[in-house]
């Protein structure tokens, strides 16, 4: 009986003891991911679980995909933020998810466990012509897009 009952404590500490190392190593693993976002020049918001920002910018419009949770949401402001994010992606081997207004239908502009870029931040368009100069706007699911013709 006591045979048992050590090997069903054992059996328990060692599940405690792997929960643990687990949370430690997710942990350890998000903010390895921001500081190297930050150190390879990142400049826009990034948001972990659990900090202001992270639902807000998870949600996408299909309320039946708000149950994936990405890694990390980022929110690129510049084509080197988009680099720098795919970049950190694969050498953390992360899946990578991209949303833009998040209307589509079928969940696949996010993922589980991903670096989950969410590129509302880059609307603006500019085209060059050679007249004059102009600006027009536009606007796309709600937000105002600007159209630089220079
Ligand atoms: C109510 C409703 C009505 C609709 N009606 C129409 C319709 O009439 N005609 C029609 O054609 N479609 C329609 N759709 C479909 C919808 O417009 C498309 O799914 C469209 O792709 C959504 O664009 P989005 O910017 O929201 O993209 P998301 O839903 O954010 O993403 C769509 C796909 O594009 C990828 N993606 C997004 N942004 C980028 C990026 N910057 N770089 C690389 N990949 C990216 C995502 O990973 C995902 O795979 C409708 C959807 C809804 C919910």
């Amino acid at each position: 009986m006591a045979a048992v009952n050590d090997g069903a404590t054992l059996h328990t500490s060692h599940i405690v003891w792997l929960l643990l190392l687990l949370l430690a190593t997710v942990t350890t693993s998000s903010a390895d991911l921001v500081s190297d976002l930050r150190g390879h020049g990142f400049t826009g918001p990034v948001y972990l679980p659990h900090t202001s920002g992270y639902e807000r910018f998870r949600r996408v419009q299909n309320a039946a995909c708000n149950i994936l949770k990405p890694l990390v949401v980022v929110r690129p402001l510049t084509p080197r933020d988009v680099a720098v994010g795919l970049q950190v992606a694969q050498s953390h081997y992360l899946p990578v998810s991209v949303r833009s207004g998040g209307h589509g239908y079928t969940c696949n502009n996010i993922k589980n466990g991903s670096l989950h870029f969410d590129m509302r931040r880059m609307n603006k368009v500019q085209l060059v012509h050679e007249y004059g100069a102009k600006v027009e706007h536009a606007y796309m699911n709600g937000e105002r897009l600007s159209f630089y013709v220079v």
